[in-house]
């Protein structure tokens, strides 16, 4: 345990830094901190909350700031940016890649393709940091294989709410491992994960297929995810003339060297979609993973990025997703998403997601339903509604089996989260109290009274 009554250095209390600490992608909630820090080593992140604690102070990591509801905001205590702690290490010939938390996706990326290598599982935007995305799960388009990015993790460097650093694993303090990983901040800090890679496809085949009807669209979603022909799996649902909606799947195969050339015929011949609308398309690996970096360009430039964020993405049983998402999208609450969003829908395979805090539906087949909304800019009352319209969508996604994956614009009570928690709600109260005895660190989710 370290024990400093110092900070490692003056925290920032600029207008400029208070005012970004106090955002981030969702632009729904704000609250300023009482100060922001850099932390360059390890031992700063430590210095700063054995610093806090006694005195109460809430810290905050902040990584790529891609919250959507506040959860990375530290009302009147300490934001500590990770940005400086950036680090990437891949050692090739153990298929391993040591990062820093603050470290964002697209370098760990960067470093893994370097080499070949990838993390098998990848959220669909890259510039999210380490520590962000570990400490949410993680459910990226391959998690029908290999389930969640934070199943990926091999060892964990945190610092808990004592300033303590200790190394974590499955097999070195596995509670603590296990608190961590989709823990939401609430139990340590990640400053450093051991992740494990695959080999890199050099290019892959993109295939987006049209279905006229929701019926076809699940029947093919069920069929794929189950038999695993395609290494990544998307959806969407985008709006149509007449208040109709159109279903699109996208998957995605690799080209393999030395193999046959892939053979539609044999990939989707079986499928359900419109013939004659399907798009192919042949891209390297990494130009897939960075599928989303146009459209973020676009909506920089447009403003769009900067504005109000207030999406919502739900874990849903196989066998009540059709009804609910049709309910969901008939909704006029929901009006907005035909305007200014995007419907993502993709299924998943409960049995590959291992980390234990990471919460799923009952069953083996689930979808991710996304509701990913822009809301107009200045115009607080429209932001309340699609909130209001969020509450009441999960309020009966819960009443069907549904979960919320926390990533959301959502309005949780501290009882909402000890159900949302079911039967892991104790052993993560239990390690709260053994790590964080300050409760100081993440109060954004409003886990705790
Ligand atoms: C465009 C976009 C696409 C997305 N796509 C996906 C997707 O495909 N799949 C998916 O699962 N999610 C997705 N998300 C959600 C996103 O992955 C999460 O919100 C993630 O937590 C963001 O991490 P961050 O570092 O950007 O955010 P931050 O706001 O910096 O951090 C997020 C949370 O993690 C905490 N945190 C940050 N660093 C650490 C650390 N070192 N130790 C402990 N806690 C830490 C913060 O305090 C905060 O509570 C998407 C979000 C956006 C905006």
């Amino acid at each position: 345990m370290t024990h400093t009554s110092q900070l490692p250095t003056a925290p920032s209390t600029r207008a400029e830094e208070l005012t970004r600490a106090a955002a981030d992608f969702g632009h729904v909630v704000s609250t300023r901190p009482w100060g922001v820090l850099t932390p360059r080593t390890v031992r700063d992140v430590q210095d700063v909350i054995a610093f806090a604690g006694p005195r109460g102070r809430p810290v905050s990591a902040r990584g790529g700031g891609y919250s959507l509801y506040g959860q990375g905001q530290a009302d009147g205590g300490f934001v500590l940016d990770m940005g400086a702690l950036n680090r990437v290490d891949c050692t090739p010939g153990e298929r391993t890649l040591v990062a820093e938390a603050g470290a964002l996706w697209r370098d760990v990326v960067r470093a893994a393709l370097a080499e070949h290598l990838t993390p098998p599982v990848l959220t669909d935007h890259l510039g999210s940091s380490v520590g962000g995305v570990l400490s949410t799960g993680g459910i990226g388009t391959s998690s029908h294989h290999h389930g969640l990015v934070s199943d990926a993790v091999a060892s964990l460097d945190v610092v808990t709410g004592t300033g303590e650093l200790v190394t974590c694993s499955p097999d070195l303090h596995p509670g603590l491992f296990d608190a961590v990983l989709a823990g939401l901040g609430q139990c340590a800090l990640i400053v450093r994960a051991t992740l494990r890679l695959t080999p890199a496809p050099e290019r892959v085949r993109r295939y987006r297929l049209y279905h006229q009807s929701p019926e076809s669209f699940f029947a093919d979603q069920h069929r794929l995810v189950r038999d695993r022909r395609f290494s990544h799996l998307d959806g969407q649902v985008r709006p149509a003339l007449h208040h109709t909606w159109h279903y699109m799947i996208e998957a995605v195969v690799p080209h393999r060297t030395g193999h046959l050339p892939l053979d539609d015929d044999l990939l989707i011949g079986d499928l359900g979609h419109v013939r004659d609308t399907v798009e192919i398309e042949d891209v390297s690996y990494g130009a897939h993973l960075h599928r989303l970096d146009r459209a973020e360009r676009i909506l920089r430039v447009t403003g769009e990025w900067q504005r109000p964020h207030p999406w919502l993405t739900l874990l849903l049983p196989a066998r009540t997703a059709p009804a609910f998402v049709a309910e969901v999208l008939a909704d006029s609450a929901q009006n907005d998403l035909r305007t200014s969003g995007v419907v993502q829908l993709h299924p998943l395979l409960g049995g590959r997601l291992h980390t234990p805090l990471l919460r799923r539906p009952s069953g083996e087949l689930l979808h991710v339903f996304s509701l990913m909304r822009t809301a107009p800019p200045a115009n607080p009352s429209a932001v309340r509604r699609s909130v209001a319209a969020n509450r009441a969508v999960y309020e009966r996604a819960r009443e069907l089996g549904g979960v919320v994956h926390p990533v959301s614009a959502l309005p949780m009570t501290c009882e909402d989260w000890r159900r949302h928690f079911g039967n892991t709600w104790d052993v993560l109260a239990r390690a709260k109290d053994r790590h964080d005895p300050y409760r100081i660190l993440t109060r954004g989710p409003g886990l705790w009274p």
